[in-house]
């Protein structure tokens, strides 16, 4: 089984709606929903619904700069939305030896606890 490529993944079933998750924002081209694996209180992941080859981060093309800034800008809003006024963290795991599990790129926001540095 590749672990890399562009092969679909669970995001695609989550964006078709095929299989359930807890949306808590959604526009034209980004989704943003609830980890079913939380890692603190607030665990969302920011995708984009087209994945246009961008399985993570280590992909990026001049054709994703777009995307890619729309994914933070909505990794803020839901930030905003879940009110981590007091701060929160936003990792982008890549790779192997980032731990990325699943190919589809994906912006983790984290709060509602405090986190630590460097992070293990
Ligand atoms: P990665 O390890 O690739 O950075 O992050 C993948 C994340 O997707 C993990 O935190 C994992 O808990 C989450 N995840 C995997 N499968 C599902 C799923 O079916 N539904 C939801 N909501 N999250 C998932």
């Amino acid at each position: 089984i590749p672990v890399d490529g562009d092969s679909p993944t669970i995001f695609d079933k989550i964006i078709k709606k095929e299989i359930p998750s807890t949306i808590v924002y959604e526009d034209d081209k980004v989704l943003a929903f609830r980890d079913i694996s939380p890692q603190a209180p607030t665990h969302i992941l920011v995708i984009p619904k087209v994945k246009d080859g961008l399985t993570g981060l280590s992909k990026a093309e001049e054709r994703h700069v777009e995307i890619l800034g729309r994914l933070l800008y909505v990794a803020k809003l839901v930030a905003k939305q879940e009110k981590l006024d007091d701060g929160y963290r936003v990792v982008i795991n890549d790779g192997k030896n980032g731990c990325q599990s699943v190919y589809h790129i994906h912006v983790h926001v984290i709060g509602g606890r405090q986190m630590n540095w460097p992070p293990g």
